[in-house]
């Protein structure tokens, strides 16, 4: 319902106002998909399963919103938008960091799965997320920072750096 989608978006507490931004189905898979370098509308509707109504409603709303910025590209020959993260839409790391903890504290897959586990690209070694590197002790920057979601590929993705 339109009324109480924006409920919160001018209200005082910071929390209800981030709610009425990314407390929308598909708005957080989203932008863990493009956190892991996802750009391109038929890649997140490939791997969401999410029907194109909502996709585009979504991507435009993260958009007017300035979490997204439209990228063109040619695709044969026809120009075609990319979703990039801004800097604002990078800034959710530690939402998806805490969630990713959260998720693996309270809640279960339904078959036995490895761990998801960020590495530290620098050393090349698992941390936990959000300070220094465990290993090694350096503060891991985004651009330092890798995935590893192991029910998808053995090897670390990178995390996608905000257009600028
Ligand atoms: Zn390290």
């Amino acid at each position: 319902m339109a009324s109480d989608r924006r409920a919160h978006a001018g209200a005082p507490c910071p929390i209800g106002r981030a709610i009425d931004v990314l407390g929308e189905r598909w708005t957080l898979l989203i932008l863990r998909n493009a956190t892991l370098g996802m750009t391109r509308f038929e890649d997140f509707r490939s791997d969401l399963g999410i029907a194109d109504n909502i996709l585009s409603l979504r991507l435009t709303r993260l958009v007017d919103l300035g979490l997204f910025t439209r990228v063109p590209y040619r695709d044969g020959g026809r120009t075609r938008n990319e979703y990039r993260l801004t800097a604002a839409g990078a800034d959710m790391l530690p939402v998806l960091h805490a969630l990713a903890d959260w998720g693996h504290e309270h809640t279960r897959p339904d078959e036995p799965a490895e761990r998801m586990r960020i590495v530290h690209r620098t050393c090349e070694h698992a941390t936990t997320p959000g300070g220094h590197c465990d290993h090694c002790g350096q503060p891991v920057r985004r651009e330092e920072e890798a995935w590893i979601r192991p029910w998808r590929s053995p090897e670390p993705t990178p995390l996608a750096a905000p257009v600028v």
